[in-house]
C-alpha cells in the first residue's frame, strides 16, 4: 500500500498517518523527520542539503527526491509507506511516480484531509501550549481547569506564533497555492480520496477506511 497524504496544517494530517500506518504496518514517511535524520547522521545527502538550508535556501527538488528515494528503497518500506510532506511540487511528484514506477510501487491513493479555512482557523487560533511540559490545550475542545494555566506543571499557557491568525491565514495561502496544481495532477493519474475532517480524529479515521474499501472493525 503506498499512499500519499495531503492537508492544511490544522487537519489533523499527522494523527491520521499515524493510525494507518499502524493499520498496515507500513513505514509514516514524514519529510520533515527524513530531513532531520539524514542531516543528524551526517550522509552525504544530508550534508549537501544542510547547505542549503543553512543559507536559507531551499533545498533542490533533485537532492530532495534522493533523499525520499533512499527512504523508501530501505527494507522496512517493501511492502509500502505513507508519505507526509511529500511532493510539493509538480516536478516532484511527476518524477516521483517515473521512480516508483521503476521500482513497481504502484501509488495506491491520494488521501486529500480537507476543511474549511475558517474551521482551520477556529482550531488552530484556539490552541495554547505550556512552555513547560509542551501539553497541548485548546480554549474549546480542550481547557484548562484554570485560565491560562497548565494544569499538569502550572505553567502559564502561551499561544505560539505559528497559532496566531495572521500567521495561519499565510500559511494557508501558501499551501493552497502549493497543492493546487500537485492534487489537479493527481486526479488525472491515481485515485485522490477527498475527506473532510472531523472533530473527532477516529470519525475522520472511519471515513479514510471507507474511501479505501477497507472493513471498519
Ligand atoms: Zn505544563
Amino acid at each position: 500500500m503506498v499512499l500519499i497524504m495531503f492537508g492544511a496544517p490544522g487537519v489533523g494530517k499527522g494523527s491520521q498517518a499515524a493510525v494507518l500506518s499502524g493499520t498496515f504496518q507500513i513505514p509514516h514517511i514524514s519529510t520533515g523527520g527524513i530531513f532531520r535524520e539524514n542531516v543528524a547522521n551526517e550522509t552525504t545527502l544530508g550534508k549537501i542539503a544542510k547547505s542549503y538550508m543553512d543559507r536559507g535556501a531551499l533545498v533542490p527538488d533533485e537532492i530532495t527526491i534522493d533523499i525520499i528515494m533512499g527512504r523508501v528503497l530501505q527494507n522496512d518500506c517493501r511492502n509500502g509507506f505513507i508519505l507526509d510532506g511529500f511532493p510539493r511540487t509538480l516536478f516532484q511528484a511527476k518524477h516521483l511516480d517515473e521512480l516508483l514506477a521503476e521500482h513497481s510501487f504502484p501509488v495506491n491513493a491520494i488521501i486529500n484531509i480537507t476543511l474549511e479555512d475558517e474551521l482551520i482557523i477556529s482550531r488552530l487560533s484556539g490552541r495554547r501550549v505550556c512552555p513547560s511540559c509542551n501539553l497541548v490545550y485548546h480554549l474549546e475542545h480542550n481547557k484548562p481547569s484554570r485560565a491560562e494555566r497548565c494544569d499538569r506543571c502550572n505553567g502559564t499557557l502561551i499561544q505560539r506564533a505559528d497559532d496566531t491568525e495572521t500567521t495561519i491565514r499565510k500559511r494557508l495561502e501558501i499551501y493552497h497555492d502549493q497543492t493546487k496544481s500537485l492534487l489537479a495532477y493527481y486526479r488525472t493519474v491515481h485515485p485522490v480520496f477527498d475527506i473532510e475532517s472531523q472533530s473527532e480524529i477516529s470519525e475522520t479515521t472511519k471515513h479514510i477506511f471507507e474511501a479505501l474499501e477497507i472493513p471498519v472493525s
